[in-house]
């Protein structure tokens, strides 16, 4: 592992660093996800992205001819970091970025990437996912929603579930079921589907933390035209996976390290047994311990790190990454509520909320991580039949 960055990378940083302290104040701060702001937050974060995009710093992992800067694995490690230094979120304004830009750059024929690119990277249309299903989400090829040719169009009736930021997006890339009779994964098509098309309802699923954060999507006789097939009709499951494949790679393991951080200051202020808890050895304890754990993780990502930089395939880490990484995310955040004690119950929001009460929140919303990309179950099954071996159960 060679932990230096080559001259061409450290003038990666500067042009990014001496962007980023012209513009920060048009940032939107890396910051909890209270309840409120995740939707009052909307306009903020396509502000951001817009003027990230103007300053030539969206999608910089795309290729150069898409508008891209054509950034290599470790300029994005950097680009993150320079984020996170200055406390500055990359906008989360959909999947159309992150998840669907790279799929059409992959799959797309020359008319969609036309069509969409362009706009994806401005930030004037946003994306959302149409994947899971009430009975398909770890099974996901089982899924049910179906289309029927009908001339040039596909018609499309089910229902899509879990769909984030459906109320704010202008398009959904959807998996449809073009052929009831074939296997599984063989009878799958991959649509892309205007939401404004007659025969669509979004209809708002509230989080366990008040937060509106995703939704069910309803499609009834929805009216797809045909050049919106990505891929080749009962073949969008190559596309499907192609597209998991760029969700797969985002960062579980970022931020840990600085929450274990807020974790010591936390015991700092907060009582405990007539003085304050960072007195206490066994709170010293459990807080050296996340971050051993913390320290263990971010290792292990630099070796997933060098892997990608070696052009290996993915390897035991990933499974490994997103299990501990989510798992200690959630740690941390109940051992935060287990220091705030009795206030650890006052709602986010209440003048009497320590910390703006984002530690409840935090606790409430470390619970997804566990659950998407895959949930935490799913990798125990990965490492152990394919990284360790063990015979299927
Ligand atoms: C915050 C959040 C945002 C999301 N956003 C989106 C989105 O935008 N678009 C979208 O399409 N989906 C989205 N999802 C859905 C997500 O992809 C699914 O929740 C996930 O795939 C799990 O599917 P499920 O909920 O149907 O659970 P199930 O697959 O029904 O699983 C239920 C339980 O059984 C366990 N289980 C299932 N199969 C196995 C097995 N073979 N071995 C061991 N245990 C097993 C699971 O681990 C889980 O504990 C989101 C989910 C969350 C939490």
């Amino acid at each position: 592992m060679d932990f230096n960055f080559s001259p061409e990378d450290e003038a990666f940083r500067a042009a990014f660093r001496a962007w980023l302290e012209q513009n920060l104040q048009y940032s939107t701060p890396a910051r909890e996800p209270l309840a409120d702001e995740l939707e009052g937050d909307w306009d903020a974060r396509v502000r951001w992205h817009r003027r990230l995009h103007q300053g030539g710093w969206m999608g910089i992992h795309w290729p150069r001819e898409y508008g891209g800067r054509g950034a290599t694995i470790l300029q994005n490690v950097i680009y993150q970091d320079e984020l996170e230094r200055v406390g500055a979120a990359l906008p989360f304004t959909g999947f159309g970025i992150s998840l669907l830009g790279p799929t059409l750059i992959h799959w797309g024929n020359d008319e969609q990437k036309r069509r969409h690119l362009p706009k994806i990277l401005a930030g004037e249309e946003f994306w959302c996912q149409g994947y899971s299903e009430p009975n398909s989400g770890s099974d996901l090829a089982s899924l049910q929603t179906r289309a029927v040719e009908d001339g040039d169009y596909f018609v499309v009736n089910g229902a899509k579930i879990w769909t984030s930021a459906a109320q704010h997006a202008d398009w959904i890339f959807l998996l449809v079921r073009t052929d009831p009779d074939a296997p599984k994964h063989k009878g799958i098509s991959y649509l892309l589907v205007d939401m404004k098309t007659p025969g669509i309802t979004v209809r708002p699923l509230v989080q366990m933390n008040g937060a509106r954060g995703f939704n069910q999507v309803f499609f009834e006789d929805v009216r797809v035209p045909r050049k919106n097939l990505v891929g080749e009709k009962n073949q969008g499951w190559q596309v499907a996976i192609t597209t998991l494949m760029f969700e797969r790679a985002s960062g579980h393991d970022r931020g840990l390290l600085k929450q274990v951080a807020e974790l010591v200051d936390l015991a700092r202020r907060v009582p405990r047994n007539g003085g304050r808890a960072w007195n206490d050895t066994s709170v010293r304890q459990r807080i050296a311990q996340l971050k051993a754990e913390g320290e263990a993780i971010r290792y292990t990502g630099y070796r997933q790190l060098t892997r990608q930089l070696k052009g290996l395939p993915p390897g035991a880490e990933s499974s490994m990454l997103k299990l501990c990484a989510t798992e200690l995310a959630l740690q941390i955040a109940v051992f935060g509520m287990e220091l705030l004690g009795p206030y650890s119950q006052v709602e986010a929001g209440s003048p009497f909320a320590l910390d703006t009460g984002k530690w409840s929140q935090r606790m409430l919303a470390a619970r997804g991580p566990t659950i998407y990309t895959g949930t935490n179950q799913i990798q125990h099954n990965i490492i152990g039949e394919r990284v360790l071996g063990l015979p299927k159960g």
